[in-house]
């Protein structure tokens, strides 16, 4: 077996940063930390933390008043913070700077009297705390038929905005269809799907047409692996998300296949050297690394926490 490992894969600077907030927490008050809902989309990584001390909640009301509470990567909506005041909790913010981007855009648009076209997975915790920086001013769409179905007078202020892990493919035909119905439409600045979505997804398209298989590690709920499956699957690749090589059917390949192995941004990477070993071990072959652009980008930790280290 040959298998091509894709660089850049896994673990991208929001990530990085979020799971270093929990730790850096975790070092300077101990257990007990709350993080409103999964730090990353990982099971591993959730795992993890929850061995040290981390309880994930999915209400605010299940977090103890006065409580250390850490809003995941994927951001809040200003309700959630509401209620957070409202209980005296200690909040650290852990979102990724790329979605604040993406709320502050939201925010400058509806202060501006737009009406906003949200391009994302509706219940994804991203979409929904972006909505809510705007609930009467935006509306999701995931698909073209959704832009079809809208319904809004071609002389009002439109603009859209999208999830930072979309499908590139996908988002440049929903986006095609939104500007052929809405011709005014504003675009925002800076494109909102982040470099390591684009990154990924990039290298799966470009080694795809190599290889027989292809195998993203990463958690179901993770949008981002999902994408990269999709992305295999657009290239006319069979494709399988897996959260570990425990999830591997060896029935899927053939003995002489060409593999490529990637990562959602939410992935360890030891994660993928032990599927790698499992490959080895089972097939023989080899490993060869195909890097497509280096990545160099790294986020600060928040004030509140570089705060909480200096105190201690
Ligand atoms: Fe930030 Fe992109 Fe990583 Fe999401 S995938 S945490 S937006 S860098």
């Amino acid at each position: 077996m040959k298998i091509l490992l894709a660089n850049p894969r896994g673990f991208c600077a929001g990530v990085n940063m979020a799971i270093e907030c929990v730790e850096e927490v975790l070092k300077a008050r101990g257990a007990p930390v709350y993080v409103y809902h999964e730090i990353v989309h990982n099971r591993h990584v959730v795992q993890g933390l929850q061995k040290k001390g981390v309880t994930f909640v999915d209400h605010i009301a299940d977090v103890p008043p006065g409580s250390m509470l850490v809003y995941s990567a994927h951001g809040i909506s200003p309700e959630i913070r509401r209620q957070a005041k409202a209980r005296n909790l200690v909040e650290i913010d852990a979102t990724c700077p790329l979605v604040t981007k993406v709320h502050m855009e939201v925010l400058r648009y509806a202060k501006r009297g737009y009406t906003i076209i949200f391009i994302g997975h509706r219940a994804h915790d991203e979409a929904v705390g972006t909505v809510g920086e705007a609930p009467d001013r935006i509306r999701v769409v995931e698909s073209e038929q959704d832009v079809e179905q809208l319904d809004i007078p071609q002389d009002e202020k439109i603009a859209y905005v999208t999830q930072t892990t979309l499908s590139l493919y996908d988002a440049e035909r929903i986006m095609k269809v939104l500007k052929k119905k809405f011709p005014n439409i504003i675009n925002p600045p800076k494109e909102d799907i982040c470099y390591a979505t684009t990154n990924r997804q990039n290298a799966v398209m470009e080694i795809s047409p190599e290889v027989d298989v292809v195998l993203v590690v990463g958690s179901q709920n993770s949008s981002n692996s999902r994408r990269l499956v999709e992305t295999a699957q657009t290239a006319g690749r069979r494709a399988y998300l897996i959260d570990d090589a425990s999830e591997v059917d060896f029935t899927w390949f053939n003995p002489n296949d060409t593999v490529l192995v990637t990562a959602g941004a939410s992935a360890p990477d030891h994660l993928v050297h032990e599927l790698i070993e499992q490959l080895i071990g089972r097939f023989g072959g080899d490993v060869e690394t195909r890097t497509l652009i280096q990545e160099d980008i790294a986020f600060q930790l928040p004030k509140s926490v570089r705060r909480l280290a200096v105190v201690n």
